[in-house]
């Protein structure tokens, strides 16, 4: 659905109102809401804002931070039906899957939460015996303003990968969610300012690119981007000019390996869900499916018989919902042209099946392995099935891509050591997507796919400096370090050194 921005008239002074633009329904075209356009000079207002904000947030310490961090969880939880409803509305997902969405962000908040301090506290390390006089001690401190950029597809989970780590670690954020979906990042700072009212640490700019564009140049401490990775490279190159650091959270083309051995049913369910829920809209879901050949016939006939079954809609409990971007349904329907026009067959669905703004089940196989639909991200409810000789190949070609984000592989007796071998941030065995509901694990990927780590203790250390501290207990009787120094001191050191450390 195309956006409009629209300059309207203050009635009550007569002024021309900040310009603001509309988030529409996908389903049905329909306003959903109505969200200011900030440009550069709001931008930096905010970002002053949310810096003034961040000093006594991080001076309450962990546990008071949690104290804040669980009030606003209660009341995600309490709410959950009126956000699941504003997610729908402005994705058009069906209704369990917003649920479903926001299920996992209240999981991932409680334990940011829980476990901060545990993370990040100052803890000591051995000094080393070149040291030993010394007390070393390392602790991860917040960065201050953090501005967090981020996609529509699930606009809450993903932002909420950076908010919830780097709100728990002390840190402020400005966040600009996608211009399809800024009511809900709107209604998420609205909710943290009603349950921690006496800490404004977490704002929301909204607008179209040129929001996201102008918090990368703010002055920002970090900025953590999740969305495409063409979108990624313009975030990181307009960063450098400042040297703020980045986090890039981008697309994927992942792969589910069948060995022989895998459990043919489960697998063809994990397949299908992976590859088809959300209409496809996923970064992690399962684009290219890669099935040892002896298995391939039994396991296309599974994945054939679950594709068949699920019909796109607009009612809450369709199976898939709308594509939420019009612009990606050309690119949907230019991988299957591409992939039947170099041979491939589609064995559910086809050109067919792209009916604006929906996209039917699609599975493709014996695709070109230089087709679009292999090489590049479809985002949409489609999937290809490739026959390999056995899972060494599949974990070859999976790792042919220049994407690298999760990745799945069903197999009885060889599932951990092929998922170590996956060139990605995350695999799941014998399960699908299973890793970015484990909160204590963390979320990215390798090439295209960006660097970088939201979620677990990585996710949290990821918003923080670390500061190393040393303090002298003692004065050593060999000095290196001064003017003073006799001369025999370091004769005497690389005597030691070659002792204890030469052999
Ligand atoms: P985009 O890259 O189009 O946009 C992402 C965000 O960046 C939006 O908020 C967008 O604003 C903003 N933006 C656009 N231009 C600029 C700019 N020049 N400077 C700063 N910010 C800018 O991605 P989509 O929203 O289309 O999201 C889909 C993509 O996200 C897919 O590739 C998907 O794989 C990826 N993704 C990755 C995840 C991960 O964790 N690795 C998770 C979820 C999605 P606006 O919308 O207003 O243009």
């Amino acid at each position: 659905m195309t956006q409009t921005a629209r300059r309207d008239v203050d009635p009550s002074t007569g002024e021309a109102a900040p310009p603001a633009f509309e988030s529409l329904d996908p389903r049905t075209g329909e306003v959903v809401g109505r969200h200011p356009i900030h440009d550069e000079a709001d931008v930096a207002a905010v970002v002053r804002e949310a810096r003034q904000a961040q000093t006594a947030w991080a001076e309450l310490g962990f546990a008071a931070r949690k104290q804040h961090l669980d009030a606003w969880r209660r009341m995600l939880a309490r709410r959950l039906d009126e956000i699941a409803g504003l997610v729908c509305a402005e994705t058009g997902k069906p209704l369990d899957d917003a649920k479903l969405e926001l299920v996992l962000v209240i999981d991932h908040l409680h334990w940011a939460a829980a476990n901060a301090e545990k993370v990040l506290k100052r803890r000591k390390v051995p000094a080393g015996f070149l040291m030993a006089n010394q007390a070393a001690t390392v602790e991860y401190l917040p960065l201050g303003v953090v501005g967090v950029i981020g996609p529509w597809n699930y606009p809450v989970f993903t932002p909420m990968g950076s908010l919830a780590y780097a709100l728990a670690a002390g840190n402020a954020v400005v966040f600009k969610p996608s211009e399809l979906t800024p009511g809900v990042g709107a209604w998420l700072a609205r909710s943290f300012a009603e349950a921690v009212p006496d800490h404004p640490v977490l704002h929301v700019v909204t607008g179209y690119g040129e929001t996201g564009a102008a918090l990368c140049t703010s002055g920002v401490d970090k900025v953590a981007f999740t969305g495409s990775t063409a979108t990624g490279k313009r975030v990181m190159a307009s960063c450098a000019q400042s040297l703020t650091p980045v986090l890039v959270e981008c697309g994927g083309k992942d792969a589910l390996i069948v060995d022989v051995d895998a459990d043919l049913p489960a697998a063809a369910e994990a397949a299908v869900w992976g590859a088809m829920s959300n209409a496809g809209q996923t970064c992690i879901g399962v684009e290219r499916v890669y099935v040892v050949d002896a298995v391939a016939d039994r396991f296309l006939e599974l994945v054939t018989e679950r594709a068949r079954k699920l019909r796109p809609g607009g009612e809450p409990n369709a199976h898939l919902g709308p594509i939420t971007m019009a612009s990606q349904v050309d690119v949907i329907r230019g991988h299957i042209d591409d992939a039947l026009r170099g041979g491939g067959r589609a064995v559910v669905g086809g050109e067919h099946s792209v009916r604006p703004p929906f996209v039917e089940p699609v599975v493709l196989t014996d695709v070109a392995a230089d087709s679009e639909a292999i090489t590049e991200e479809t985002f949409g409810p489609t999937i290809v099935v490739q026959r390999v000789r056995d899972a060494d190949e599949g974990v070859a070609q999976a790792n042919s891509s220049r994407y690298g984000l999760g990745g799945t592989v069903f197999s009885r007796s060889r599932g951990l050591e092929l998922a170590r071998r996956l060139r990605s941030g995350m695999v799941s065995v014998n399960s699908v997507i299973s890793f970015a509901a484990v909160p204590a694990l963390p979320f990215g990927g390798v090439g295209d796919s960006g660097f970088g780590r939201i979620h677990g203790a990585d996710g949290l250390r990821e918003f923080t400096r670390s500061q190393a501290v040393t303090r002298t207990r003692f004065a050593m009787p060999l000095n290196p370090m001064s003017f003073g120094r006799s001369k025999g001191t370091v004769r005497r050191l690389v005597r030691l050194v070659r002792l204890m450390r030469g052999r």
